[in-house]
Parts: structure tokens; C-alpha cells; sequence
């Protein structure tokens, strides 16, 4: 009712103002008004609306996408090996710029493309962080990498899963439109696994929590993100970002899971022929892995159903991390050689200490994790003293490199 009562004046519903202060209200059934300033705000927001709507649904040109093989040749100047995984990742992304193209003009009764969530499998530090990182480069979207161990079911001590949102849209300058075409990186995703594949026995059921809140997000709705992220309460204001588009990414090291791997395939070729058996690369069980043995190891039926690109990391061995210091585009040694040469200083490294570089990373357990830091106590007294030296050239000899390293060793 616009008329508080029988005597007062008629006011607007949208704003409380009376006639007289509103300007110009404009009546609708009944007594209903609203002034015409409280017109101008709703139209701005339902225009906002349909942009966000749009944006959404975004056409995209297909014929201007990366083609997979393209896709590739760009993670090879970055991402050492993992040849496989690296044309998985191609493909899922590709087919996500066809979905997106697909969908946007979609017709009754047309196929309607699913989304192409991808899950990575490998043991730390053999690139899965770096490789979802290059993709967004490529893609020139927004990116945003979350720790899974950090959110905990609504309620507990931690971060709600809705803050992954919030990332995102930091990373899009609070672009709704923009974050909802990001990708996000979710690192550790197996420690949401449930303890245990049996939860009639234990009690432990840890992690499904989250697991079922992440569904929300991975399957594409509309979810209320409170902008500031942390925790969600009543009186605030949310940002409604639709992340049907939002490509997700995520990597796990699945501590363990060889042996379930094992585990299935025993059982599944007894009956068969010692040959079959023996076709099974033992040192290698990681590639074998699939949706049961995620399942298995804790993940909920419906993640891996969104999940549906699973894909898996081979370990770095010692050739592997040769290439990782000297070959990527941003490879260590060139930086280092960059640093050097920015005070007009050559840097001459003998072979050998690229091997005692690797060997020392292999020995303390770090892969290509530790490399980086194994070469910054190799370089860091030269950087101290170069800039000042009238010296052009700096040699790092074997001597030199196991000296600096004699803690390390
Ligand atoms: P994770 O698999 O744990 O996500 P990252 O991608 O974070 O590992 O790798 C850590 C670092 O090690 C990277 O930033 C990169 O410098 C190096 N690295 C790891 N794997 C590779 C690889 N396959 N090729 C090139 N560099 C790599």
C-alpha cells in the first residue's frame, strides 16, 4: 500500500520518500507508486543483470580459439615432459571454448555440451600448479589458485568454498562478467577425501563436507559470494556469479593411491593370461588411474562425475629436471643468466654442476621444487659482490658450486 494511511500522503514503495520529496511518482495498481528515480536504479540493475546474463553465456569465436595442438606447443615452452597429461589439457580446454560457443546459441532440442572440469594426478611438484598457470596465460582469463586444506564445511573454523569465488573475482577487478570465463586451480584436493571408502565403519567422514559444498561450484549454479570472502553471514551483501563457464582445475598427489591402482588391476586380470599381466607397467601404476580408485580413496561419486577429465603427472626423473633448469622459457639458469648479464656479466656454468644441481634436489627429496633454491646458495655471494667487480665474466666450476653447497651435501 503506497498511502501509510487514509490521510498521508502517497510515497514511493522503493525508497519510503512521501510525494513532494520524491520526484514524480508514478502509480501502478492500487496505490502502489514508485518515483522516478527508483525507476532510473531498477533499470541500471536489470541492465546489469542482462549484461552478467550475456557475459555468462558469452559467445565465443571457435575459429579464433587455440587449437590443441597449439595448446600444447605453447605448455611445451614451459612445462617439461608430461607429454600426456599436456594433450589432456589441450583437448579439455579446447572443447571448453566449444562449449562455450555451442551453448551460447542454443536451441531446442540442440546437444548441449558439458563441462570439461579436469582432474590432475601426480606427485608434488611435477608441474600441475605450473601447467593450469600457463594455460591462463595462454588464455588471458582471470586465474586464481586455492588450497583445498584450507576450506572447511560452512560453519567450521576456516574458509567457506565460496571464497574461491571471491579470488577470482579479485583477479577479474570484481568483473562478474570476466571471473565467470576464469579457471581456478584447486591444489589438494585429495586431503577433502573421505578417510575412508567405507563409512559404516569408521566414523571419519572428513572432507565430504567440503566435497559436497565444492559440487555447488563445479557443476555450474549461481552462487552467493560474499565479497570480502571469509566467512559468509546474513546482513551481507552478495555477488552472484554463475560459474557454469568457470573451468576447474584440479590437482591432487593421491598419496598412496598406486596401491589401490594395484589393488584393481589384480583382481581384474586374474583369469587372464600371464602375458596381459605382464603388459602392466608396475613402475608406473599412475597412468592407470581412473574414477574407481578415486572413489576408493575418498572422493564422492558426484566430484568425480564432474571431474569428468582425469588425467595424471609422471614423477621428474634426473634427465627431467636437467631440462627443467636450462630448457623452459624462464627456465632458472636463464634468469640467473639474465641477473648476471643485467650488470653486463657473462655467466659460464660448467656441465657438471647441473648434475651436482639435480642431484642434490633428488638427494634432499625436493624435485623440481627445490632446484631454485639449491641455485640461489650457488649464485648468492656472486650477485652480492658482481655488481661492484669490474670482472665480465663469471664461471661457476664444479669446485666452486660444491663449496657453496658442502652444507647441502
Ligand atoms: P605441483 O605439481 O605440486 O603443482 P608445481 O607446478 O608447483 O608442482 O611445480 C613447482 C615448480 O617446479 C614449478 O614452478 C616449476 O618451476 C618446476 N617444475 C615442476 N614440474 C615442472 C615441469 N614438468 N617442467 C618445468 N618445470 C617444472
Amino acid at each position: 500500500m503506497a498511502k501509510r494511511n487514509n490521510d498521508s500522503k502517497r510515497y514511493c514503495m522503493f525508497c519510503g520518500r512521501e510525494e513532494g520529496d520524491a520526484p514524480m511518482l508514478i502509480q501502478g495498481l492500487g496505490d502502489a507508486c514508485i518515483c522516478v528515480e527508483c525507476v532510473g536504479h531498477v533499470n541500471d540493475y536489470v541492465k546489469e543483470l542482462r549484461a552478467n546474463e550475456r557475459g555468462a553465456a558469452g559467445k565465443v569465436d571457435l575459429a579464433s580459439a587455440p587449437k590443441p595442438m597449439d595448446i600444447k606447443a605453447f605448455l611445451d615452452n614451459y612445462v617439461i615432459g608430461q607429454e600426456r597429461a599436456k594433450k589432456q589439457l589441450a583437448v579439455a580446454v579446447y572443447n571448453h571454448y566449444k562449449r562455450l560457443s555451442n551453448n551460447y546459441s542454443l536451441k531446442e532440442g540442440e546437444v548441449e555440451l558439458e563441462k570439461s572440469n579436469i582432474l590432475m594426478v601426480g606427485p608434488t611438484g611435477t608441474g600441475k600448479t605450473l601447467m593450469a598457470r600457463t594455460i591462463a596465460r595462454l588464455l588471458d582469463v582471470p586465474f586464481t589458485i586455492v588450497d583445498a586444506t584450507v576450506l572447511t564445511e560452512a560453519g567450521y573454523v576456516g574458509e567457506d568454498v565460496e571464497s574461491i569465488l571471491t579470488r577470482l573475482l579479485e583477479e577479474a577487478d570484481f568483473k562478474v562478467e570476466k571471473a565467470e570465463r576464469g579457471i581456478v586451480f584447486i591444489d589438494e584436493i585429495d586431503k577433502i577425501a573421505r578417510k575412508s571408502d567405507n563409512p559404516s565403519i569408521t566414523r571419519d567422514v572428513s572432507g565430504e563436507g567440503v566435497q559436497q559444498a565444492m559440487l555447488k561450484l563445479l557443476e555450474g549454479s549461481i552462487i552467493n559470494v560474499p565479497p570480502k570472502g571469509g566467512r559468509k553471514h546474513p546482513e551481507q551483501e552478495f555477488i552472484h556469479v554463475n560459474t557454469q563457464n568457470i573451468l576447474f582445475i584440479c590437482g591432487g598427489a593421491f598419496e598412496g593411491i598406486e596401491r589401490r591402482i594395484a589393488q584393481r588391476l589384480n583382481t581384474q586380470v586374474i583369469g587372464f593370461n600371464s602375458a596381459q599381466k605382464e603388459q602392466v607397467d608396475k613402475e608406473n601404476l599412475l597412468q592407470y588411474v581412473n574414477a574407481q580408485d578415486l572413489r576408493a580413496y575418498g572422493l564422492i561419486p558426484e566430484i568425480i562425475g564432474r571431474l569428468p577429465v582425469i588425467t595424471y603427472l609422471d614423477k621428474l626423473d634426473r634427465e627431467a629436471l636437467k631440462r627443467i633448469l636450462t630448457e623452459p622459457k624462464n627456465a632458472v639458469l636463464k634468469q640467473y643468466e639474465k641477473l648476471f648479464q643485467m650488470d653486463g656479466i657473462k655467466l659460464v656454468i660448467e656441465p657438471e654442476v647441473l648434475d651436482l644441481i639435480v642431484d642434490t634436489s633428488i638427494k634432499n627429496k625436493l624435485g623440481a621444487r627445490g632446484l631454485r633454491s639449491i641455485c640461489e646458495k650457488i649464485f648468492d655471494e656472486a650477485m652480492f659482490e658482481a655488481p661492484s667487480s669490474t670482472k665480465k665474466t663469471f664461471k661457476v666450476t664444479l669446485s666452486y658450486a660444491r663449496e657453496k653447497l658442502a652444507n647441502d651435501r
